[in-house]
């Protein structure tokens, strides 16, 4: 048992320095406990757990089937509970959805939407962000292997512009309400 115990820390201990690079290449450090759960993966509301189901890797509704894409989705919530005032800029709500609502997930949606990254990107606005940035920083703030991923999974303008307001905010260059489009 105990061997197994470390093998599974250690496969843990692997995926948080992977997380890590991935977050430090898109410009973010997350300080945070890594915990493992055998119910569904969730952080906490004020951002500093998370708890990973290595099982969740293997959801196909996520839009990456890797332990990596399930934590980096959870930094996603991380991120929001950071920077919460995003939740009521026009423009994110406008191409996420309403994030203030109650995290109460729709699992109804049956099926795939060009508008969204991902299946599950469907169930809430805030896990509609934490895809889009599992996939950002998954791929290194990397536009152009984004911009390939996108065709390759029919996905529409929408979902591009998601990234591209994401890839803005983090340079420091953010969308005015009423200022000009940037080129899409
Ligand atoms: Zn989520």
């Amino acid at each position: 048992m105990g061997s197994v115990r470390k093998a599974g820390r250690y496969m843990f201990q692997r995926v948080r320095e992977e997380a890590d690079e991935k977050l430090a290449e898109i410009g973010l450090q997350f300080n945070y406990r890594l915990r493992k759960t055998k119910s569904e993966s969730w952080s906490t509301r004020n951002a500093k757990m998370v708890y990973l189901n290595p099982e969740d890797r293997k959801s196909s509704l996520m839009a990456d089937e890797s332990e990596l894409h399930v934590l980096l989705h959870e930094c996603g919530h991380i991120f929001v509970a950071k920077h919460k005032s995003i939740k009521n800029d026009p423009i994110v709500l406008g191409l996420f959805g309403d994030m203030r609502k109650p995290y109460r997930r729709d699992l109804s949606r049956k099926e795939d939407n060009p508008d969204f990254i991902s299946h599950y990107a469907q169930v809430h606005p805030e896990d509609n962000f934490a895809e889009v940035f599992g996939i950002y920083a998954k791929n290194g703030g990397n536009l152009k292997a984004i911009r390939t991923l996108l065709r390759k999974k029919r996905k529409s303008r929408k979902v591009l512009r998601q990234f591209l307001w994401l890839h803005r905010f983090l340079n420091g260059k953010r969308w005015t309400a009423y200022g000009k489009n940037p080129r899409f």
